[in-house]
């Protein structure tokens, strides 16, 4: 993302009709997708320009043949030796998973398999982490969460228009060939396949929907361990939990008690075969894109339905995709060292406290909220943790052994230390400095259990922010996004949680009552966003974001009226440092996507389409509609009775 460019823009397009068009229209039509994506936009420019800096670091580990074999260099660069070797994975065929193929004699066996699986982070039945109790945020607890399932999200499942039909057959048809590379026969592979969409869709009908998933409380049921063997006798968590070495186990937070007593009723209704092939598809599939071509074609042309992606991406970018995933904090020290010097994380510091500032006013600001909660807000607003850039404390990945020529033995390795230590915190306190993305990440979140607000240093990067542009530019882009991730700790879910991570109620009942007012207007305000045909935004899912986004442009757009205040600036290329804010804010969102693309987001992804996080937020603002000149009556100014506005 450049600076602002006339060529990015359609000002053809009056700015108050539409203003992505306005701000984007020139990029809209002279970018295309390529052939290996779902999507393509400002993000994607960002990212790619991360993956040539990653590209070369992984490159020359694998090139440093001085490094030793347990030194940091001398683990990536065999893991990058190995991943690269297309003609090993090739030669191998299936063999790497072979040994985590072999079958169940019994169903007993079942929990000691299931905790196998879970130990190499592949799917199976349900999830089992160390999370941070909710209830009490300085520690962690053992969890119980739905899963077990293929598609992205249970609802694919249970979906009966044509697409959804399409989509389920298609997946049945992806497991059957997955077998038939294993060297199945068609008709047993075929007949594994329906019983494992049989299963599949037990456990999906049992699955909370991502909208309910949304309500903390929803899924905090806390219980002792015992509790959890009467809810669920059938299944032998003893046994699961030797296997997976927890010796004992005081509680556990039972996220969703419905599936595990489903689960439970499955153990004595599912045929033990069909255990078998579910176990073995999960095997098979975690592994797929890393085996033989034929295996990651197989991946690749049924994940085509999902993403709508011409071709494979190349092997170096998936091989870096996995190096993040599997070596992560190893690959964020060497491009942290390259990338992001002390002078940057200084600077974004700075940047953060001028938005922590100007979000501040807004909440003294509010006329909508009363002095006790307004008092409370700005206590948890004060207590935010800033995580900048990188981590304080990075993983070792101590003990994990790189072979030169076994991508998924690299894997599985990775997978077991990532485990293990996950596991390891139960019971333990939390640790406040851990970081859940890497630094090399391209994007920002809020925790709502830490109160943090984390911001990696691979999206505090040029062109997404880069000191040689004006305020207003900085502003509307990372600016926004800065924002965004302060306003998360006050969304509709983010607020539920205090200064310190608990989930404990701290707002005034009147005030509470308020927020939810307005917030149910932006749910409303976004499920009128019709998407592809009649696919509609779903404004409870998006609701958080959506906050988020307002929020955060908001709260980015007085940072910089107090910035300019201090220090004024001119036109530049003929618009005001206000309008140029907006037009940076919009270029951000610059974005094509694949039907299919758009469709998975909208079922499943969090955040709306890109579009709508322009026009949507903005047609709220009358400072944007002063920015323009809007008049009542256009489409980017939406009627006073209708508009949301929390902060
Ligand atoms: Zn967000």
């Amino acid at each position: 993302m450049p600076a602002l460019s006339r060529a990015d823009m359609d000002t053809t397009c009056p700015p108050c009709r539409d203003f992505n068009r306005y701000a984007n229209g020139g990029w809209l039509d002279s970018h295309s997708i390529p052939p290996a994506y779902s999507a393509w936009g400002s993000f994607s420019e960002l990212t790619e320009r991360n993956r040539e800096v990653l590209h070369g670091i992984l490159e020359r580990a694998a090139n440093d043949k001085s490094a030793p074999p347990a030194s940091d260099v001398g683990r990536l660069g065999a893991y990058w030796c190995a991943c690269m070797d297309s003609a090993a994975a090739d030669g191998a065929g299936a063999r790497p998973i072979l040994s985590d193929l072999e079958a169940m004699a019994s169903p007993k066996d079942l929990p000691s398999r299931v905790a196998s699986l879970h130990e190499q982070a592949i799917r199976a039945l349900f999830s089992f982490r160390s999370e941070q109790d909710a209830g009490h945020s300085d520690w962690q607890i053992a969890a119980v969460s739905q899963g077990g399932i293929g598609l992205p999200d249970r609802d694919y499942y249970l979906r009966t228009d044509s697409a959804g039909v399409a989509t389920l057959a298609r997946y049945v048809e992806h497991i059957a060939r997955s077998f038939e590379l294993l060297g199945d026969p068609a008709d047993r592979a075929r007949a594994a396949a329906e019983a494992i969409l049989g299963l599949e869709t037990s456990l999906a009908k049992a699955s909370m929907t991502n909208v309910q998933r949304r309500d903390p409380n929803a899924v905090y049921h806390k219980i002792a361990a015992d509790s959890l063997r009467r809810l669920s006798p059938t299944f032998d968590w003893s046994a699961y939990l030797a296997a997976r070495g927890i010796a004992s186990l005081d509680s556990v937070n039972v996220a969703q008690p419905g599936f595990v007593q489903v689960l439970d009723g499955l153990m004595s209704s599912v045929p033990l075969d069909t255990w078998k092939s579910y176990l073995r598809w999960n095997v098979v599939s975690e592994a797929e894109p890393m085996l033989s071509a034929a295996f990651a074609d197989e991946d690749f042309h049924f994940n085509q339905v999902l993403s709508g992606a011409e071709e494979k991406q190349p092997r170096w970018k998936r091989c870096l995709h996995w190096a993040d995933r599997d070596l992560g904090d190893l690959v964020g020290q060497a491009y942290v060292k390259q990338q992001f010097p002390p002078e940057a994380r200084a600077r974004a510091l700075v940047m953060v406290h001028n938005l922590e500032a100007a979000l501040g006013d807004r909440i003294q600001a509010l006329d909508w909220m009363g002095p006790e909660t307004r008092q409370r807000a700005l206590g948890k607003l004060h207590a935010f943790e800033e995580k900048i850039g990188y981590p304080n404390t990075w993983r070792d990945y101590a003990g994990v052994t790189e072979s030169r020529t076994d991508l998924v033995a690299n894997h599985l390795a990775s997978a077991k230390y990532e485990a293990k230590r996950n596991l390891a915190k139960i019971g333990k306190p939390v640790d406040r400095g851990e970081w859940s993305m890497t630094a090399q990440t391209v994007d920002g979140f809020y925790s709502s259990s830490l109160n943090s607000i984390n911001y990696p240093a691979g999206m505090l990067q040029p062109p997404f922010f880069d000191p040689s542009w004006d305020d207003a530019t900085n502003y509307g882009a990372i600016g926004a996004v800065i924002g965004h991730e302060m306003t998360h700790g006050f969304d509709d879910r983010g607020r539920q949680f205090d200064s310190r991570g608990n989930l404990a109620d701290w707002w005034m009942r009147d005030d509470a009552a308020r927020y939810k007012e307005r917030a149910d207007k932006v749910a409303e305000q976004f499920s009128g966003y019709a998407v592809i045909e009649s696919l509609h935004v779903n404004g409870r899912l998006t609701l958080g974001e959506n906050i988020a986004d307002l929020g955060g442009v908001v709260v980015a757009y007085h940072a910089l009226e107090k910035a300019l205040a201090a220090r004024p600036a001119r036109r530049i290329d003929g618009f005001t440092p206000q309008q140029r804010f907006f037009l940076s804010y919009a270029r951000m969102w610059a974005s094509l996507q694949r039907p299919a693309a758009l469709r998975t987001q909208v079922l499943t992804n969090r955040h709306s389409p890109a579009m709508w996080r322009v026009n949507g937020p903005l047609s709220d603002l009358p400072e944007f509609q002063q920015a323009f000149g809007c008049k009542e009556g256009d489409p980017m100014v939406r009627p006073a009775d209708l508009r949301a506005r929390i902060w």
